[in-house]
């Protein structure tokens, strides 16, 4: 077995991983640093977990201990798919290379660029970026690219879903041709195969083998529901997922919670913060001080559930986390296989559960094809059963929509607000969950615009109470006949007059 001190680093960074506690090179360091340390290109497939950061950034290290860093030219670039990936990097790579005077910047969104600016200026050994924040800075003409000797693409898949390949391209472009490339992907897809085949040059090519999805570590299980109502599905999504936190107990130390769609992300840490659980949501949307707040907390223990995206943690290296629930099944199969594998880490138990609901049959059977097993069907928690609230329709919190009844409830209208039953702020992410999922049927809208309609008459109404002129009386129930009744204009009149007239009618009879 290949031991570090075979691998020809720098006696510096030896003690470095040693200080670590590393014992020996995992597979993708064993087979993509020799290479490296000869100057050559590297391709290597692999994701995270298997130790990739250290096999390019323990070369790098030793090959840049020789040199120094001019102004605005830094000697290497790391590009990064996400903020938290770069940092994560910029982390690893302040632990090996502690014993060596080499600089680093780290330019991310979201952080000032003055500051940024002041480091790229003094002259940095290694750039640790992502690529929309590097290329701002060269746009500003802050930054030159030629003195880069080594170039490192991190987790160039994500990139490619993310849509940062044309970018990479133009930053390659950039650099010098004579630079050595690290090039990074846990997948080859056409697209990747291109960029390597355009940017790299005879390059080593190592491959490590995929995590296991079967892992004897991981125990997988689909809970299926069948929301009594589509338009409800998300709400009882949210009570099975509380239900399974919950039987989990005390074996759910910590836990990565995924949804699709990032309204769906805070929705979803919103409504476990409102029944009582430690959740956080996680999304690319959020502030990025925000987002290492909360990741810092996740990793430290304070924080227990994190409810994220899937970009969002990408790349992410959580040490332990027991739990994994797939609050949405994700619509890409892969997904489910990066998702799954954030548990049961070397060797550790872990635990991963996915909901489904009939409409993610075809989610479900490509994802059981990519596994090639069939995900071991589980029930729901002993007595679990979905609220009453699962049951009605939406509109039965119409009161909570954007506020619009509550604040004219609240200037005199009769207090439909008095009608509720779930805390305020479950109510309003119920609403935004519809919205956002599933359009309101077209009956509803018309209901909701008949009730706006009355509110307005309502407000009208309220507003002359309120000194606004003279109060208007009413005529109870009675409405007299002539009232009712469509009229004709004194000019020849056409069907369309009669049917406007008519609709007319109909709306005033509604109230
Ligand atoms: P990565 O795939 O680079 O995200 O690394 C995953 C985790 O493995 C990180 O927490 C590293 O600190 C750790 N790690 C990397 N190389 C080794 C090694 N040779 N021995 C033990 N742990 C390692």
């Amino acid at each position: 077995m290949t031991k570090f001190s075979d691998l020809k680093l720098d006696p510096k960074v030896l003690s470095a991983i040693a200080d670590a506690g590393y014992e020996t090179p995992t597979p993708i360091q064993a087979g993509a640093i020799p290479h490296a340390l000869e100057g050559k290109d590297v391709l290597g497939i692999a994701q995270t977990g298997t130790g990739k950061t250290a096999s390019f950034t323990l070369p790098m290290i030793t090959l840049l201990s020789k040199g120094r860093a001019r102004a605005r030219m830094p000697r290497s670039l790391v590009l990064c798919p996400t903020r938290e990936l770069a940092a994560q990097v910029a982390e690893n790579f302040d632990i090996y290379a502690k014993n060596t005077k080499l600089t680093k910047a780290l330019l991310i969104g979201g952080v000032s660029f003055v500051e940024q600016d002041k480091l790229i200026d003094r002259g940095v050994d290694v750039l640790i970026a992502t690529p929309g924040r590097l290329l701002d800075h060269f746009e500003r003409g802050k930054l030159l690219l030629t003195g880069v000797q080594i170039m490192v693409v991190d987790e160039a898949d994500r990139m490619l879903d993310m849509g940062f390949i044309p970018d990479i391209e133009r930053i390659f472009q950039l650099t010098p041709f004579t630079r050595q490339t690290l090039f990074f992907s846990a997948t080859m897809a056409p697209e990747i195969e291109r960029i390597t085949n355009t940017f790299l040059h005879a390059p080593a090519r190592i491959e490590v083998a995929r995590q296991a999805t079967t892992s004897e570590t991981i125990t997988q299980k689909l809970v299926q529901i069948t929301p009594p109502r589509r338009d409800q599905a998300a709400k009882a999504k949210r009570e099975l997922l509380r239900a399974l936190i919950q039987a989990e107990g005390e074996s759910c130390t910590n836990a990565i919670i995924f949804c699709n769609r990032k309204s769906d992300v805070d929705i979803v840490a919103k409504s476990l913060k409102t029944h009582g659980f430690n959740a956080a949501p996680i999304h690319g949307d959020l502030d990025q001080s925000q987002r290492m707040k909360t990741l810092d907390s996740f990793r430290e223990g304070g924080l227990q559930l994190l409810v994220a995206s899937d970009v969002a943690a990408r790349g992410l290296d959580i040490p332990a986390v027991s739990h994994v629930f797939n609050y949405d099944l994700p619509s890409h199969a892969e997904d489910y296989v990066h998702r799954i594998g954030r548990t049961g880490r070397a060797g550790r138990k872990g635990s991963a559960f996915s909901i489904a609901t009939p409409a993610d049959d075809k989610y479900l059977n490509a994802i059981e094809a990519l596994v090639k097993m069939e995900i071991p069907r589980a029930e729901t928690p002993e007595g679990f059963s979905l609220s009453e609230a699962a049951h009605r329709e939406p509109r039965q919190y119409d009161d909570a929509k954007g506020g619009r009844s509550k604040s004219r409830n609240s200037r005199g209208g009769r207090g439909r607000g008095e009608r509720r039953e779930a805390p305020v702020e479950e109510k309003v992410l119920e609403v935004v969950a519809e919205a956002v999922v599933e359009a309101p049927k077209r009956e509803e809208r018309r209901e909701e615009r008949r009730e706006d309609r009355r509110d307005d008459r309502r407000e009208r109404g309220g507003r002359g109470r309120d000194g606004g002129g003279p109060a208007v009386v009413g005529m109870g129930d009675h409405v007299p006949d002539f009232l009712l009744r469509s009229f004709r204009t004194a000019r020849p009149s056409t069907a369309a007059t009669d049917s406007e007239s008519d609709a007319t009618t109909e709306d005033s009879s509604e109230s």
